[in-house]
């Protein structure tokens, strides 16, 4: 009996207590199945209740009583198996960014389920042609009609499907059976993929790529070929050719037997761009988004592990799919929030990327037009290679941009959401039969109280962002729970017109109405794309110019190219920049650049209205100037002085609970531990909060906040582990739970 194998198992269910593996043993027959990262059934508890499991290790000594140990009941057939380095993958993540072991593996498992296989028959001669021509003559002597068809048919096709045969030349099943018998034909039986993108009859036309896309395709593949692996950011403006300059290195790494995988906001991920892919890459590629069904995706991540594609490209989640020779990784739009997952475990995709990368020999790439200051910041450390394009790639000027302060508007008692420039340009435009997007901000808008005379914005004296206002006539701050009542009078100027910033993208569609009759206005927001396709329909209307205005909130200005589009003007570019939280400059400069790249794509010139209550601020400026640069070097100014990433980390944990009591109680007593912990450890971190969420009930949860910011990420993690062990089994946090997240994306 000593060399008996024991499989640590993990435990399907989602809870802290149980966040640990578990040994089984491997019965004989099960041996040749129960690999690292099988599906296994076990028998779990006192009442040896049959549940799901999964291999993560094995090992030859057992770690308790081996008399206890029970044997595993089943191995799940057609379940995809995990392949050993993404197990290694999710132990990562769990302990980079919190969150349980099970939910961690379920991040990197594609589809748990295994999901039918659909079958495809096909008929072909099994006689050969010769044979097949004189049967051909003796069935149309004998009036068959059937037959002739099918032999017809097979003499021009050597395959035929089998249901088409049935329902297109009206073959009766009984004919093809009879046949097959006779040994005339055979059906011959193959697993299908649902392939999302049918093969389709497009040609790729190649483009010449200017001097700065070679120079980084040299640069990239030169270090692939000579075995270097790294992270490159490649910063380039919309419309400078990245994703032609992706395409080149993916068809170099592919030439090489390698693998790819391109990662692309969902939102982006538009019928436009899969097929400038498809165009050039053909049935090689394959395509993965949240609409797809659990068994076509399951079916993706089959066929990549076959072999049998060489590109995937996808949201987050396609960044799991299971190559066995993988090469590259690819994140377009790198900035975009929708890297990081909002759920546990919250990982940051661009470092998983990373990390998958190192521990597979690949190499990443990132790409925007206004990288993530982390990256940018890690660019400059030299952690990554920066590489630079600067012009658009097809001549068009960039457009003209004006910045509308709305406190002269109201100098000059325009009391309407429309300045005058604003107006003048969209008659304009009518008249021209052109078109106009109008954007209203208001991602992260969370209710920031502000003057309309002066612009004013009322802010946190310690954390230097909004405060944001309650019912109760207060204002509060979500990070450390600062409160203050909410001024009637402007505490600058004096003006009444102090209050919480409102409009909605239907007030606007409203008021466009209103203002210019007989304009035809489509509205685009969360509310009009609620139904599936909703998307498509409204943006496909507007490029067939059935509408002269699109009115819509961020969704607007992600990547769709429409050239008649030659006016752009931003409701009121404020709304994201007090949004109560450290990341909102950054926000604000990233969506006026996206919004401002929509005007004028094509041959007409465009022209851009920004209008604000602050002019003069720095994400404002230099978002009209399109100058990143300028932005990124006073936006880290403000990071170092405030501690906030990347100048810093911070770690967020969150309790939750349905007594309001017990997430107080719980909250206060947490933030003593960590003050405990930090005095022990001598460790200058900042300990903010606790504090209600900036969400203080959801669905009845209570949710309060504790923040700590400090220097080195791997300290955050060590709190993050204690804290986790704590929680488990101090009795303070009943009836609570606790949640983690590093470097949030926005408030809680
Ligand atoms: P980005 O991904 O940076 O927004 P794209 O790769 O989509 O830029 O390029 C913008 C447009 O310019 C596309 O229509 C693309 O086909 C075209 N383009 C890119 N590079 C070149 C080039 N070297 N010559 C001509 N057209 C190009
Ligand atoms: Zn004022
Ligand atoms: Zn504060």
């Amino acid at each position: 009996m000593s060399n008996q194998t024991y499989a640590d198992i993990i435990i399907d269910i989602s809870h802290e207590n149980l966040d640990k593996t578990y040994q089984y043993t491997i019965p004989e027959d099960l041996i040749p199945q129960a690999v690292i990262g099988a599906l296994v059934v076990v028998p779990f508890g006192k009442g040896n209740r049959k549940i799901n499991g999964y291999i993560v290790g094995m090992s030859g000594e057992p770690k308790i009583d081996e008399k206890l140990i029970k044997p595993i009941d089943e191995v799940v057939k057609n379940a995809p198996v995990i392949e050993s380095h993404l197990i290694f993958l999710s132990f990562w993540i769990k302990e980079t960014f919190g969150g349980t072991m099970n939910d961690a593996l379920k991040t990197v498992i594609p589809v748990r389920k295994a999901v039918k296989i659909i079958e495809q028959k096909s008929i072909s001669l099994a006689i050969d042609t010769v044979q097949a021509n004189q049967l051909y003559y003796e069935y149309q002597r004998k009036n068959n009609a059937a037959r002739v068809r099918l032999m017809e048919a097979l003499l021009k096709n050597p395959i035929l499907d089998y249901e088409d045969a049935i329902h297109k030349l009206s073959i009766p099943r009984s004919t093809l059976q009879g046949l097959e018998k006779q040994g005339v034909t055979k059906t011959i039986a193959e697993q299908v993929y649902r392939n999302p993108v049918r093969n389709q009859d497009i040609k790729y036309v190649p483009v010449q790529l200017n001097e700065e896309q070679q120079i980084i395709v040299d640069g990239i593949c030169k270090d692939y070929e000579e075995g270097i692996r790294s992270t490159y950011l490649i910063h380039g403006i919309t419309g400078s050719g990245k994703t032609e300059v992706y395409m080149e290195i993916l068809a170099a790494v592919i030439a090489q037997g390698k693998q790819v995988i391109l990662l692309i906001p969902e939102i982006a991920l538009t019928y436009q761009t899969v097929m400038r892919f498809y165009k050039r890459f053909g049935d090689r590629i394959s395509i993965m988004n949240s609409k797809m069904s659990q068994g076509e995706r399951y079916d993706q991540s089959l066929r990549a592990k076959n072999g049998e594609i060489d590109i995937i490209i996808g949201p987050r989640s396609a960044l799991f799919t299971p190559f066995q020779n993988l090469g590259m990784i690819i994140i377009d739009e790198e900035h975009e929030n929708s890297y990081k997952s909002e759920t546990s475990p919250r990982y940051q995709a661009t470092l998983v990327a990373i990390k998958r990368a190192e521990l597979t020999g690949a190499s990443v790439i990132l790409g925007s037009a206004t990288p993530s200051l982390e990256s940018y910041h890690k660019a400059q450390q030299g952690e990554y290679k920066l590489y630079t394009l600067t012009k658009r790639a097809k001549e068009a000027h960039p457009p003209k941009v004006w910045i509308v302060d709305l406190r002269e508007e109201l100098k000059k008692k325009n009391k309407s959401i429309f300045s005058e420039k604003l107006k003048e340009l969209i008659i304009d435009r009518l008249t021209k039969k052109e078109q106009i997007m109008l954007f209203l901000n208001r991602r992260g808008y969370a209710g920031f109280v502000s003057c309309r005379s002066c612009g004013h914005v009322m802010k946190c004296p310690h954390c230097e962002i909004s405060l944001t206002t309650h019912n109760s006539g207060k204002m509060l701050c979500h990070y450390c729970g600062y409160e203050e009542p909410q001024p009637t009078l402007c505490p600058t100027c004096k003006s009444r017109y102090i209050a919480a910033f409102g409009t909605g993208t239907q007030k606007v569609e409203e008021l466009v109405a209103r203002e210019f009759p007989g304009a035809r206005v489509l509205r685009m927001d969360t509310d009009t794309t609620k139904n599936k396709g909703g998307h498509e329909t409204i943006l496909s209307s507007f490029a067939n110019h059935k509408a002269d205005i699109l009115v819509g909130t961020q969704m607007i200005v992600k990547g769709h190219d429409f050239p008649k589009v030659t006016l752009v003007g931003i409701i009121a570019a404020d709304l994201s920049l007090y949004a109560g939280d450290f990341r909102a400059s950054e926000r604000t400069f990233q969506l006026l650049c996206q919004a401002a790249g929509r005007a004028g794509r094509d041959i007409l010139s465009g022209e851009v209205v920004i209008q604000t209550y602050h002019p003069e601020h720095y994400s404002i400026q230099t978002a009209a100037m399109g100058n990143y640069m300028d932005f990124f070097e006073q936006e880290m100014k403000y990071r170092s002085l405030m501690q906030y990433p990347p100048a810093a980390n911070i770690l967020l944990a969150l309790i939750t609970s349905k007594e309001e009591a017990a997430a107080d109680k719980a909250a206060l007593h947490l933030g003593d531990v960590v003050k405990e912990i930090l005095n022990q450890r001598e460790l200058a971190a900042q300990l903010i909060g606790p504090a209600p969420a900036n969400l203080s009930k959801a669905n009845d949860i209570y949710r309060r906040v504790i923040y700590i910011k400090y220097s080195d990420y791997g300290t955050l993690i060590d709190i993050k582990n204690y804290l986790e062990g704590y929680f488990s089994f101090s009795e303070h946090f009943a009836g609570c739970n606790l949640q983690f997240d590093f470097n949030p994306m926005s408030t809680y």
